[in-house]
């Protein structure tokens, strides 16, 4: 058997337990893999409180990504030993996730440990960094250069926030940090945010259709009116790079900022990014990212602990990366 954190459903209410599971009741796949690390994501709380309907299956084990070793395998690319990470392709939605001590998954959907960055150092990045870079990325392929002016970020202390603070800092961006927690300031400057600003200027907004043009580009985890005025606020063919729903997934806007300011609005999307591109972005996060920073941005917890602090992601609560130990 294998520990894991197990969801199960009755009267449609979602309860989540820490269980001992027969490995055979993994599902199919052509890699097994003793986990070592996985992580909470906004995502992982919505699907173990049940509040989004991530997943439609139970008996459910969720976690988004993963990383361990390979214990057995029938695909020719990996071999017992390998160290690898997961992230994405529906793993913890529709297949059994990370948040347990073993998992079988297909090997494509697998990589190998990123050269530079260890197991727990991957996973302290996870589906939130590895889309946090995919934002700096989406901005920079559509031409935006520190020049330029402010990039602007959103859920500035929450997961996707925290880790894109520091890359975009890096290539010498001047960010400014977007947080409902005026607390959590120093940190967000730590990190490398040269100003914070209160989230209620977005989630508010104004009447006007356009406002003074300042943001050069935007990374909103945030979405609902907070997407809708940033719009509004960005510089002639600013862009923005959207991955999150944190505020709310509906979208009451206008064509203004597109059809006057040619702003550019740039969809991320890290589940299916495509396998072939993920090396050049694992490379990326191992050469950009201060080892320093991103353990300051981590809290460690156990198996045992997911059940309690999930609900804390719906509450805007966790500051940085929830990395979660399945041995602890
Ligand atoms: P997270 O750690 O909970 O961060 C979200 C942050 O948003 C919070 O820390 C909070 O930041 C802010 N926030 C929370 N509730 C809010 C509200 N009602 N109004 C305004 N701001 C609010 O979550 P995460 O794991 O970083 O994920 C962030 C978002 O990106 C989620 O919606 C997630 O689903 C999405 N995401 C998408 C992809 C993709 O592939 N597209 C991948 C990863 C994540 P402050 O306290 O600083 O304001």
């Amino acid at each position: 058997t294998f520990k894991a954190v197990l969801l199960e459903q009755a009267d449609g209410r979602t309860t989540a337990r820490l269980a001992d599971l027969p490995v055979e009741n993994l599902p199919p796949g052509d890699v097994l893999v003793d986990v070592a690390f996985s992580t909470l994501n906004y995502k992982d709380a919505l699907a173990i409180t049940g509040a989004g309907k991530i997943v439609r299956q139970f008996p459910f084990v969720p976690g988004i990504d993963f990383a361990g070793t390979v214990s057995r395998s029938e695909h020719p690319r990996f071999e017992p030993g390998d160290e690898v990470i997961l992230t994405g392709w529906g793993v913890g939605e529709r297949h059994w996730g990370g948040l347990a001590r073993k998992a079988r998954v297909k090997a494509d959907w697998l990589l190998p440990r990123p050269e530079g960055l260890s197991l727990e150092q991957a996973m302290a990045i996870g589906t939130a960094g590895f889309t946090a870079m995919l934002c700096v990325m989406a901005l920079e392929e559509q031409g935006v250069t520190p020049e330029q002016g402010e990039i602007v970020v959103t859920g500035a202390a929450g997961g996707v926030g925290s880790v894109a603070i520091p890359l975009l800092a890096k290539r010498g961006f001047e960010v400014v940090a977007s947080t409902g927690r005026a607390a959590l300031a120093d940190y967000l400057k730590r990190l490398g945010a040269a100003a914070v600003v209160d989230r209620r200027q977005f989630a508010e907004g104004s009447k006007a259709p356009l406002d003074s043009a300042r943001w050069a580009g935007a990374i909103d985890t945030v979405g609902g009116d907070t997407l809708v005025n940033l719009l509004k606020g960005m510089q002639y063919r600013g862009v923005v790079a959207a991955c999150g729903l944190a505020g709310g997934a509906n979208f009451n806007g206008t064509v203004f900022p597109f059809i006057l300011r040619g702003v550019r609005l740039i969809g991320v999307d890290s589940v299916y990014y495509p396998a072939e591109r993920r090396g050049a972005v694992w490379t990326r996060l191992a050469s950009d990212l201060d080892p320093d920073l991103l353990a300051g941005m981590v809290t460690r917890i156990g198996l045992a602990d997911v059940p309690r602090v999930a609900p804390d992601f719906l509450k805007g609560a966790v500051r940085g990366r929830i990395v979660v130990d399945t041995r602890a």
